[in-house]
């Protein structure tokens, strides 16, 4: 059997073969530990009936261990120069597609549609490009795709945000954002020398499981994100202070958020930081009632 993709010998003598430079301007790691690899495909719990959406496969390395594992892999990656290395590297398996096309721009509900219907849950699995992580989380969660989960490599410091809890420093309206569609764990922290180059920053897999019901009811969910995004708008200002400064109108409604606050038994001179999910839920039902 032909070595993994992965393996640093492998990767190199791909490489050399079709004379790629990485761009550092595409988040370009390539991961080149089989071990780490089969990891991430056992977080994701991959099984001959999961369709796995792949984000940026590069060479094939993960896309590799997801098809042996996966019923379909469908993979997304935006460098042209990429496409001819993958079309040789994962010839053996039939049940890749390749997509040329920046994920952010992909119209993924579609893509489940014409490939996932034969599959009986979809995953994402990636190894993200990091410099749009972010982006590329809130797509996947917002577009409302029917997803079991989601299983990525990404920064630790984004992993650490994202399932942050309250009254830390890393907790903030992205841990919100993500918690409230999923439930988050960080399960691996990984060195930066199973990377070729190696990255500046230290890496984390974080699984995020999507929730059948949601966290909160809410009756405005535009609204919450809204009052969330205000109240983490200058963490060192109170939640009142923030609200005032950073919702439309908040100057003139002062009165109306503080009466709203305290109807609500929330202190306005708490920090965002320290309040939870279903604390700013209640805040933003109570306001969306005075205010929208
Ligand atoms: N999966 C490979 C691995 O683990 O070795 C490569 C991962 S590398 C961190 C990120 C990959 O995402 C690169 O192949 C890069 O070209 C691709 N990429 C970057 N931005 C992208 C985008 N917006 N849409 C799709 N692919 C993207």
């Amino acid at each position: 059997m032909m070595k993994d993709i992965a393996t640093p010998v492998r990767t190199k003598a791909i490489l050399e073969k079709y004379g790629f430079s990485f761009k550092k301007s595409l988040g370009q790691n390539f991961l080149i530990e089989p071990n780490i690899l089969s990891r991430i495909v056992d977080h994701a719990e991959v099984t001959d009936k999961t369709g796995v959406i792949e984000i940026g496969p590069g060479i094939g390395a993960l896309t590799e261990q997801l098809a042996r594992r996966a019923k379909k892999v469908v993979a997304f990656e935006i460098d042209q120069r990429l496409l001819p290395i993958l079309n040789e590297t994962l010839a053996p398996y039939p049940n890749v597609s390749i997509i040329h096309q920046d994920v952010l721009e992909a119209d993924l509900k579609r893509a489940v549609k014409e490939h996932f219907s034969d599959c009986e849950e979809i995953m994402v699995v990636a190894n993200l490009p990091y410099y749009v992580t972010t982006p590329i989380i809130m797509k996947l969660l917002e577009d409302q795709l029917p997803l079991k989960g989601i299983v990525v490599m990404l920064q630790k410091e984004v992993a650490d945000r994202i399932s942050a809890k309250p009254s830390t420093k890393e907790y903030g309206s992205l841990s919100i954002a993500v918690q409230y569609y999923t439930d988050a764990k960080t399960v691996m922290t990984v060195p930066k020398t199973v990377f070729v180059p190696q990255p500046n920053v230290d890496s984390a897999i974080i699984r995020l499981l999507v929730r059948n019901e949601p966290i909160v009811e809410l009756e405005n969910e535009s609204f919450f994100f809204q009052i969330v995004r205000a109240s983490f708008a200058q963490r060192r200002k109170t939640l009142l202070n923030n609200l005032v400064h950073f919702l439309p109108n908040g100057k003139e409604l002062k009165p109306v958020i503080e009466e709203t606050l305290s109807q609500v038994n929330i202190d306005g001179k708490r920090r965002g930081e320290s309040l939870s999910i279903e604390e700013f839920a209640k805040l933003s039902d109570a306001l969306d009632k005075v205010l929208t």
